[in-house]
C-alpha cells in the first residue's frame, strides 16, 4: 500500500490547472505508482473519488469508485474507475442537488448542484480512449474530480452558501446520514 497525504484546501497547489498526460506516460513506473497511490489513498481515507492534485501531483488523472462507503451510506456501489485526461463532451441541462464533501475540506459538507448526466471521454491505464455516459452519483463524482484538475473546489459550485455545514451537525439535524 502506498498512501499519500491529502493536500488540503488553502494550499496553492490545489488551485493549479493540472497538466494533460502525454502518450509516453502510459505504462511507465511513474504512471503505475501514481495510479496505485491514488487508489490506495482513496480507499485508506474512505473517499469515493480522488484527483492527482489532491496528492500533490499536477496531472489530469482521477480515480473513483467504492462498494460501500460510510461517508455516503445511501449511495449504490460505483465501479472502481481510472480516468486519464477526462473531458466532458456533453452534459444535461438538468441539475441535481446533493450534500457533497471533499477529502481536501475535512468535516464540511454543502449542497452542490451537478449535471444529472454527462458524456465523458477519457483514456484508460493503457492510453486507450473510451467514451461513456454517466449519471447520478457517479456523474457527480466525475464532475467533482474534474473540477480538481481545473483547480476548483465544490464551494465554488454552490448556489446557496447557507447550506454549508459541519458534517456532524448536519447529521445531527437529519440533513445527511
Ligand atoms: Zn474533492
Amino acid at each position: 500500500m502506498s498512501i499519500r497525504d491529502i493536500v488540503l484546501a488553502g494550499t496553492p497547489q490545489l488551485r493549479q490547472i493540472a497538466k494533460s498526460v502525454n502518450s509516453q506516460w502510459f505504462g511507465t513506473n511513474d504512471a503505475i505508482s501514481l495510479i496505485a497511490e491514488l487508489f490506495d489513498t482513496m480507499k485508506a481515507r474512505n473517499g469515493v473519488g480522488l484527483a492527482a492534485p489532491q496528492i500533490g501531483v499536477s496531472l489530469r488523472v482521477i480515480v473513483y469508485g467504492f462498494q460501500i462507503n460510510s461517508r455516503y451510506p445511501d449511495q449504490d456501489p460505483v465501479p472502481l474507475t481510472l480516468m486519464v485526461n477526462p473531458t466532458i463532451i456533453e452534459a444535461s441541462k438538468d441539475v441535481v442537488y446533493l450534500y457533497e464533501g471533499c477529502l481536501s475540506l475535512p468535516e464540511v459538507r454543502g449542497l452542490v448542484p451537478r449535471h444529472e448526466w454527462l458524456e465523458v471521454q477519457a483514456q484508460n491505464e493503457k492510453g486507450q480512449l473510451f467514451q461513456k455516459r454517466y449519471q447520478g452519483f457517479e456523474a457527480r463524482i466525475i464532475q467533482h474530480e474534474i473540477d480538481h484538475l481545473d483547480g476548483k473546489i465544490y464551494p465554488e459550485r454552490m448556489d446557496n452558501m447557507r447550506t454549508l455545514g459541519i458534517t456532524s451537525a448536519l447529521k445531527e439535524a437529519g440533513l445527511i446520514r
